[in-house]
């Protein structure tokens, strides 16, 4: 048994689709889940003569994205060609920033505390997609793809553990989603993670050699790669081994990594300038334009929400995971002017009927507004607490007014004498040993009374009434 301790080294390289609505040098749609080669034209078929247009969008997203992640934006940047063969590459070149990308530096926050370091934030276009399951012995290729704006963001080798990775892609999803330059989806691709890892001794101050595992399609099962191959590498290491610089796939069914081909050094790809394109000169006043038009992000809002509306981290946290539900959360704190009761709500009964039911959001069909109403109604006393949560289903698929709801179905709260003294009389008479013992002072029985009186009542009797009246009979 060897006593080395080893120390998990993660770089994290992220692939992030930008929001455009058409390509990065056509007007191509970017339409996912179209018919295969549909969205394709000249320029991204790679048909000679045709020249490449930058999208003044995607230029627009990729500064917006460097600056909320804190990068430092180049006036200057220069696009290149990547050269390399691969069926779905029809050009044999992706064109991508390489010595001059529009942005280095920047951080990602850590919830946890702590950042990660950001070396480059670059642009660049997508390739097509080979298809090896659609036809027996074949494969397709679909060009949809071909020409996609992207983002690269490469992460410094600062992550220490699998945890730290997952924390990191979270945090750093968040950012990009409450940006809004990508939808974020790993299922649809627009965000797609290299994980680079290796291994060394606790306390060896060199980075050994690192692998970089590719095809990672949820965050969990990045995690779980880095995991099997720190051990590939820390058992490599032990039987008195080396790890070469390789490419790795991880396939999540075997739960396995193995080797894809040998990893080529990026001397490999004969980068030049882009011919077909000028050098992007961003001008100082555009640069301060897109600044002022960076949205309001995670970490802000929740800043904002711990101190506007007295919530807790954890609330504040889960209110800001998604943009949808922090301004849903917003806006029901707003109309409400009760931001503990919205907080409870959205993270209750809101989420269970989205996590039970699917859907979004902001399509959810009771609006901030008729929430508020509802938060409302509890509050004025209208209805009690569980006959709110009977109300807010009957509000899911009933889109009148809470108030009106509640009175169709009987769950406005009875505050009136005459009907809380006949439940507790009916109460009484039904236990009549409590009923004895209590009267005799035994004033502890008063909580077992009041909720046979609320079940009687299905919920609508005011308890503080109930309460009231029972403590007058007890002597
Ligand atoms: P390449 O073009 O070869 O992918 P990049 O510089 O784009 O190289 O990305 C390298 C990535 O690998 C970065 O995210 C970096 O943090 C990470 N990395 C570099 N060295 C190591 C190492 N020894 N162990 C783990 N990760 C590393
Ligand atoms: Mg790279
Ligand atoms: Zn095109």
């Amino acid at each position: 048994m060897s006593t080395t301790s080893w120390e998990m080294v993660v770089g994290l390289e992220v692939h992030v689709q930008l929001k455009t609505r058409t390509k990065a040098f056509c007007a191509c749609s970017t339409n996912f889940g179209d018919p295969p080669n549909q969205n394709t034209c000249p320029v991204c078929l790679a048909l000679p003569g045709a020249l490449p247009v930058l999208n003044a969008r995607a230029v627009e997203l990729a500064v917006r994205a460097a600056m909320a992640l804190g990068c430092t934006v180049h006036p200057r940047s220069v696009f290149a060609r990547k050269n390399y063969f691969y069926p779905d590459l029809p050009k044999g070149y992706q064109i991508s920033q390489a010595e001059f990308p529009v942005a280095t530096g920047g951080r990602v926050e850590l919830p946890e505390g702590g950042a990660i370091g950001i070396t480059r934030l670059h642009m660049e276009e997508d390739a097509g997609k080979s298809i090896h399951d659609r036809f027996v012995g074949m494969t397709a290729i679909d060009l949809n793809r071909s020409g996609m704006p992207l983002i690269e963001i490469v992460g410094e080798p600062e992550i220490r553990s699998s945890a730290q990775a997952g924390a990191y892609l979270r945090a750093l999803r968040e950012i990009l989603l409450f940006a809004g330059v990508s939808d974020c989806s790993m299922e649809e691709g627009s965000l797609r993670v290299d994980a680079n890892v290796s291994a060394r001794p606790m306390g060896e101050p060199k980075f050994r050699n690192r692998t970089e595992i590719k095809n990672l399609n949820s965050f969990s099962n990045v995690e779980r790669a880095l995991e099997l191959e720190f051990a590939r590498h820390v058992a490599t290491y032990e039987a008195g081994g080396t790890i070469q610089q390789q490419t790795m796939l991880f396939d999540a069914l075997k739960g396995e990594v193995r080797a894809a081909r040998s990893k080529e050094g990026s001397h490999d790809y004969r980068y030049f300038p882009e011919p077909d394109l000028p050098p992007l000169l961003l001008a100082t006043e555009w640069l301060e334009a897109q600044r002022a038009a960076v949205p309001e992000l995670p970490a802000a809002r929740r800043a904002r929400f711990l101190s506007a509306f007295a919530l807790g981290e954890k609330e504040a946290q889960a209110l800001t995971t998604e943009v949808e539900t922090a301004v849903y959360f917003e806006a029901v704190a707003a109309a409400s002017g009760d931001g503990k009761a919205a907080a409870n709500w959205v993270l209750g009964e809101v989420s269970g009927a989205l996590n039970a039911g699917g859907g979004r959001i902001d399509e959810f069909p009771i609006s901030a507004k008729r929430l508020a109403a509802l938060i409302a109604l509890v509050k004025e006393g209208g209805v009690s607490s569980t006959a709110a949560k009977t109300l807010f289903h009957a509000m899911r698929t009933d889109h009148g007014e809470p108030r009106a709801i509640a009175e169709r179905e009987g769950l406005l709260q009875v505050g009136d004498d005459s009907a809380l003294i006949g439940w507790i009389d009916e109460v009484l008479a039904e236990l009549p040993d409590e009923a004895a013992r209590f009267a005799a002072g035994e004033k502890k029985l008063q909580g077992v009374l009041v909720g046979a009186v609320m079940k009687k009542s299905k919920g609508r009797a005011d308890p503080k009434k109930v309460n009231q009246l029972l403590a007058a009979r007890a002597t």
